[in-house]
């Protein structure tokens, strides 16, 4: 990056924005996982959608390339700078709006915490529909531009489905408002909004957005359901679904219990360790009953079940499938695949993936979690090198011949990238990026993110 750009940056923003400070820079150029890192040019932190636009605009003036971060936690290298790039770090935006109880709404900064959102809206008896274990760092911008996914999709949809409006500036240097009076009804053209979600920091750096909120749960119960296969826990998903107090179904196999076990220390509820647990959450005022009518419907013993009423009992269930990445991570530099199967192949996936993984990296550590509702299951490789590519490839081509899909939740990023044609096609590959270089006709939104370099 040319000085000229830094000293437009810093007189933009101030200089005590724009930091070239190597060891503060540092935890801005290492993703989550420790697999990607560069070294950026600067960090900048602009403070309000008017200096993220004049931040944009000084970037397109100089050919600088611009890599929006959120919180970081980010698990495929999306927010990681490639080398000279710099980092808009978007934490600044965190101003939360009044809640609207009448909408059931809330406008929100683009760099405000999942936790500080949630403890806003709660206050007023309402909170944002998704939630994940990143929740105090990872960022509402972060998670709109991942369309993030969470343990309650099953219930409410993804982050796209929460999104009613939002607050951008494009690639071309325009600040665009779409629908953030969130009114329900607006057909009038192209969605911007649901479009903007997923983007993943390639069309436009979101400053804020407007969200939509649900009743908070008086009460949630968590149950673990013991099944001696995976295949015997996928048949349960019918009973499961049935209820309506249903909000998250998460799947933990025993080999990832067992490692969350040694991380923490402590025993797990359910002995013998079952082949493969359900983590089930109940909301609403029958989840004792519902659980009842649940335990008897998918024929599992008492023995391979666990209830917790209270929310300190629930939170200590939620510790053992929430300590998974963190295991897993204990144990070394963990390679990710968060995939999607067709619900007839989860169990085939499950048989195979550990050999796959064998094939190319043999004695890798395998750990399998997921949100099993949604038929997206986590494919955590500990033990090779950060530059191997094959177990994640191992997983991916496994999760196409299934008629899977390559990123769940987290994302493309740069981790996935050249799987973008194969799963999605050539043509709708040459529609988005049609797209992208009429939004971003620079190139300087998180170039080497996404989409494979325009032919
Ligand atoms: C322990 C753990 C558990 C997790 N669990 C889940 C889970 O259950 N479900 C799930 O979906 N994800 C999960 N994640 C992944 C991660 O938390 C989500 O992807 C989250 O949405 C990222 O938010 P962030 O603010 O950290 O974004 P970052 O990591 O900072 O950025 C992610 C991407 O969004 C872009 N971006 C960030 N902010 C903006 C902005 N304001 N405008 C435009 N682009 C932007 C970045 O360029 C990058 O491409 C988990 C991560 C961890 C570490």
């Amino acid at each position: 990056v040319h000085d000229a750009a830094l000293r437009d940056l810093r007189s933009v923003l101030g200089d005590r924005y724009v930091i070239s400070d190597p060891d503060v820079r540092a935890p801005h150029e290492v993703d989550w996982t420790g697999r990607w890192r560069g070294v950026a040019a600067a960090v900048v932190r602009p403070g309000s959608a008017e200096e993220v636009l004049e931040v944009v605009q000084v970037a397109r003036r100089h050919g600088v390339q611009l890599v929006p971060q959120g919180g970081n936690t980010g698990l495929v290298g999306g927010a990681t700078p490639r080398d000279g790039q710099v980092v808009v770090d978007l934490r600044r935006l965190r101003e939360l709006g009044p809640v609207d109880e009448q909408a059931a709404q809330v406008t929100a900064g683009a760099g405000a915490t999942l936790t500080s959102l949630q403890a806003h809206a709660r206050a007023h008896g309402l909170e944002l529909a998704v939630d994940l274990g990143a929740r105090d760092t990872a960022t509402i911008g972060g998670m709109v531009a991942t369309n993030a996914g969470g343990t309650h999709v099953v219930r409410y949809g993804p982050m796209r489905a929460q999104l009613l409006g939002i607050e951008v500036v494009l690639g071309t240097g325009a600040l665009v408002q779409a629908n953030l009076a969130g009114l329900l009804k607006d057909n009038t053209g192209y969605d911007l909004v649901g479009l903007l979600c997923g983007s993943e920091g390639t069309l436009g750096i979101i400053t804020r957005t407007r969200l939509r909120l649900v009743p908070a749960p008086r009460t949630r119960l968590a149950l673990l359901l013991g099944f001696s296969s995976v295949t015997d826990a996928v048949a349960a998903l019918p009973h499961l679904r049935a209820r309506s107090s249903l909000a998250a179904v998460e799947m933990m196999r025993r080999d990832g219990i067992e490692l969350v076990a040694d991380h923490l220390g402590v025993a797990f509820p359910l002995q013998p360790v079952p082949v493969c647990t359900l983590l089930v959450e109940l909301i609403g005022d029958d989840g004792e009953a519902d659980a009842g009518v649940l335990v008897a419907a998918t024929g599992v013993s008492d023995a391979s079940t666990a209830v917790a009423t209270d929310e300190v009992g629930a939170a200590g269930l939620w510790r053992w499938r929430e300590g998974h990445p963190e295991a897993a991570a204990a144990r070394g530099l963990v390679h990710k695949a968060d995939v999607t199967l067709p619900f007839d192949e989860l169990s085939t996936f499950n048989t195979r993936i550990d050999d796959a993984i064998e094939r190319v990296a043999p004695g890798a550590l395998t750990i399998v979690y997921g949100h099993l509702a949604d038929g997206n299951l986590h494919v955590n490789v500990v033990g090779p090198a950060a530059d191997d590519e094959q177990p994640v490839d191992a997983v991916l081509d496994l999760v196409l011949q299934l008629g899977g899909s390559v990123s769940a939740e987290h994302g493309i990023g740069v981790a996935k990238r050249r799987w973008v044609v194969r799963q999605r096609g050539e043509t709708a590959v040459a529609a988005m990026q049609a797209v992208k270089s009429a939004l971003d006709p620079d190139g300087i939104l998180n170039p080497g993110v996404l989409l494979p370099d325009a032919r």
